[in-house]
């Protein structure tokens, strides 16, 4: 299966990709990660990434299209993966799409993780807390402020165009991790069956 899961940033996305990752046969495929492994190795990439994610940005289109494209076609996702990150514009969304059916897959299911702003901004600034003085460098009040503005500008409308074709479920991502975890391994149970 191919399931995107949606949501704001410090929605638990990666947390829950993490988690499904281990129970699946399905990797996940986080851009962010990706872009901060290429900003770590230093690469031309990495370099051309680092001040717009610092700034809270996107990325272009091209860039993050390229690198899924690329790690889509690694073996590990013959049976699937999961989009962590990804798509986060209609473009990339309509990339997406065409890059799948060029290799007759389809997004089977989007499952957005719903939680209010209030708390997103607590769990950021705990994840600061806790990260010791190392936390990344888009964690930090000002860029989540931006991120936030980017998310309702450019990424939520994406929750339309999935409405639209009938793939998205909502999911409460305010319960505990694991009523969460929960909660999604229903959602897939029931897409599964069709
Ligand atoms: P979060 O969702 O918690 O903000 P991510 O790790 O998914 O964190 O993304 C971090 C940053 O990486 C984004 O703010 C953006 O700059 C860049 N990025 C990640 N994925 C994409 C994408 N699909 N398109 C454009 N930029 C991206």
């Amino acid at each position: 299966m191919n399931l995107v899961i949606f949501g704001p940033p410090g929605s638990g996305k990666g947390t829950q990709a993490k988690l499904l990752q281990e129970k699946q046969a399905w990797p996940q495929l986080s851009t962010g990660d990706m872009l901060r492994a290429a900003i770590a190795a230093g690469t031309e990439l990495g370099k051309k990434c680092q001040s717009i994610m610092a700034k809270g940005e996107l990325v272009p289109d091209d860039v993050v299209v390229g690198i899924i494209g690329e790690r889509y076609d690694q073996p590990d996702c013959e049976k699937g993966a999961i989009f962590d990150g990804f798509p986060r514009t209609i473009p990339q969304a309509r990339s997406l799409d065409s890059m799948l059916k060029l290799r007759n897959k389809k997004i089977d299911l989007v499952i957005e993780l719903k939680v209010d702003d209030k708390v997103l901004i607590d769990r950021v600034k705990t994840r600061i807390a806790q990260s010791g003085g190392v936390a990344r460098a888009d964690d930090n009040p000002e860029t989540l402020q931006n991120r936030l503005a980017v998310y309702y500008q450019n990424t939520a409308p994406l929750l339309e165009f999935y409405k639209r074709q009938g793939k998205l479920t909502t999911v409460d991502g305010m319960a505990p991790i694991e009523a969460v975890t929960k909660a999604i391994a229903v959602v897939i149970e029931k897409a599964a069956k069709g």
